[in-house]
């Protein structure tokens, strides 16, 4: 729900998240909350009661908005609004809104957020994409989704692509190389070139354990970590 669908709907329709549309694992619909206002401008704002700056999207077109896609799934959706005040998205919230509807209603707020009788009314929670504050809920919308919809089965080519990324199991994931093994002076790791599999699996294990720790001290803490971990670590 946005007062820029096409926008949102432009950007969702590219490359992965376009394919995972076009082959049906997926499907991707953004809704006009203009098309449901009752007043004769098309309002869908006010200045809020008590002062102060900027205007609040009205309750009414954001309800009739949410109630006509409810009706149509025949079903009250789980509803979430993206608020700078939510609870701070993880790659956990992805799977676990993956993995527990088939269907989900993403509010996007504007100017001051919405008036909080929608959000008693109709959201289930309130997630932020961070803690800063943008101008409106549809990069954080299209943040979520992507981050949810790569996860649907038939999106990416297999699991593997997502389980052995970055977020997933607690780690962040190894560098990445690619053609030539030299740029600007600059050499690929000799392990990565060696065919070598289980010694190139210990070396980006090792990696990530290292960038784990240096530059998330918080998830690292975390980490259970193998005998061979721990004597990888020392050598790093
Ligand atoms: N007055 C609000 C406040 O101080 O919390 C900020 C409103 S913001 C300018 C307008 C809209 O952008 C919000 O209603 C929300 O939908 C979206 N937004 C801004 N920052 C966000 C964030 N970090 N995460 C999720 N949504 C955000």
């Amino acid at each position: 729900m946005t007062l820029f669908p096409d926008a949102v709907g432009d950007m969702l329709c590219e490359s992965i998240l376009g394919r995972g549309q076009e082959r049906g694992h997926i499907r991707i619909e953004c809704h006009q909350i203009r098309d449901y206002s009752a007043n004769k401008q098309k309002q869908t704002d006010d200045y809020p009661y008590g002062g102060g700056r900027g205007c609040v999207m009205l309750a009414q077109p954001l309800y009739d908005c949410w109630n006509s896609i409810c009706l149509e799934a025949g079903e009250r959706l789980h509803t979430i609004y993206m608020s700078p005040c939510g609870k701070v998205f993880t790659q956990d919230d992805a799977k676990r809104l993956q993995r527990g509807y088939s269907r989900l209603i993403v509010v996007c707020g504007r100017y001051e957020g919405v008036d909080e009788r929608f959000v008693e009314e109709c959201v289930d929670e309130e997630i932020s994409i961070g803690d800063f504050v943008m101008t409106g809920g549809e990069i954080p919308a299209m943040a979520l989704a992507d981050a949810v919809c790569r996860l649907v089965p038939g999106v990416l080519p297999d699991e593997e692509c997502f389980t052995d990324e970055s977020h997933w199991s607690g780690l962040l994931e190894y560098p990445q190389y690619t053609r030539p093994e030299e740029w600007n002076g600059r050499h690929v790791p000799e392990v990565l070139l060696s065919g070598h599999h289980e010694k190139i699996r210990r070396w980006r294990r090792k990696q990530s354990l290292a960038r784990t720790r240096d530059r998330r001290p918080d998830m690292f803490e975390k980490l259970e970590l193998s005998v061979e971990d721990k004597e990888d670590l020392i050598i790093i």
